[in-house]
């Protein structure tokens, strides 16, 4: 397959990319740091990084595209100044836009188009679970960024699309892992806030899979929550952390510090929502991390 990835340079993307040429596939990934674009040798199993300039000066590259990941965006790991959150926002927003224009430019229709997303679309609960048929959430930032996000995507063409929404993504390697992990590795860790909050997580080598799977499945469309089976309160990951790295869970920070240093993008340690993979269950995905505990203990 004919791959076009943005956000192929990240924690999602760069696994990605290794996952799908280890199967044959190539591409290009198109990076704010890439340069000319280069026609992929016929069968070439690899990625090249493009700029979007390039691309836009010879659309009709894309003219054989088979698939089309949408990864890019703004880290949501930092404080969310006024200009930070315009950021987060506008950067999917206008990556989504600029994809469409690329591809129509290049009068292309994709076999089928990955969109990112993320659980935070149904908003912050600690008694509700949602499945791909709930409502998306209101009132917060980020449910309103996914909202946006994903709306802008809508135009992105492609004969099949599936909108994933990531739980927060973990390996041991990368992402929100080893912060959540190093107070625990220097026995200072132990439950955030009430540690009620839902987390919905997925293994990054099954969000790979999961992804690779949605490929291969014309069937695999729509909304798709990208989570494990098994969802965790904070306390159950504070316990699970504790056991896995032989240290204790018995140092509670209490939310109100955490929300004054962090201001509002402590909810994104202190809230959550317990959110329910129905669909890549009823399809069969088999998970090679289906509970925190294997998460953790990755082999
Ligand atoms: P990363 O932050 O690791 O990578 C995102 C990529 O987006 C970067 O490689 C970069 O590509 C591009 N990018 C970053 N900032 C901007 C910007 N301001 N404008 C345009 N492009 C930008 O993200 P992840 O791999 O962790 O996640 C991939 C997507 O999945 C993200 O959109 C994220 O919001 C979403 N997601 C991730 C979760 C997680 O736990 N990791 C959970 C839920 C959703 P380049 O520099 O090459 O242009």
């Amino acid at each position: 397959m004919n791959i076009l990835i943005t956000g192929g340079t990240g924690f999602v993307g760069s696994a990605l990319t290794a996952a799908l040429a280890e199967t044959g596939h190539g591409g290009w990934i198109i990076s704010r740091r890439g340069g000319a674009a280069v026609l992929p040798a016929e069968g070439d199993a690899a990625f090249t990084l493009v700029s979007w300039e390039a691309l836009e000066a010879q659309p009709q590259l894309l003219k054989n595209v088979d698939a089309v990941v949408n990864l890019a965006g703004e880290t949501i790991n930092q404080r969310w100044t006024p200009a930070a959150k315009e950021k987060i926002r506008d950067s999917r927003v206008e990556t989504a836009d600029r994809l469409s224009r690329l591809l129509e430019s290049a009068d292309a229709l994709p076999e089928v188009l990955i969109q990112a997303s993320g659980v935070n679309a149904y908003g912050f609960s600690r008694s509700g679970t949602f499945t791909e048929d709930s409502s998306l959430g209101e009132g917060d930032f980020l449910s309103g960024v996914v909202r946006d996000w994903e709306a802008a995507a809508a135009s992105i063409p492609a004969r099949r699309r599936a909108v994933l929404r990531f739980g927060i993504v973990l390996d041991r390697d990368g992402g929100a892992l080893p912060l959540m992990l190093l107070p625990f590795r220097v026995f200072v860790g132990g439950p955030l806030g009430s540690g009620e909050q839902w987390m919905s997580w997925i293994h990054r080598q099954d969000l790979i899979r999961l992804i690779l799977y949605v490929l291969d499945h014309e069937d695999m469309s729509g909304v798709i929550n990208a989570t494990a089976p098994q969802p965790v309160q904070n306390r159950e990951f504070a316990q699970a952390a504790a056991e896995v790295l032989h240290s204790f869970a018995w140092l509670k920070a209490p939310g109100a510090p955490l929300r004054l240093a962090l201001g509002e993008m402590s909810a994104l340690l202190l809230e959550g929502q317990r959110v329910l993979p129905g669909k890549a269950l009823e399809a069969g995905f088999r998970y090679r991390y289906p509970d925190i505990r294997s998460a953790l203990e990755e082999k």
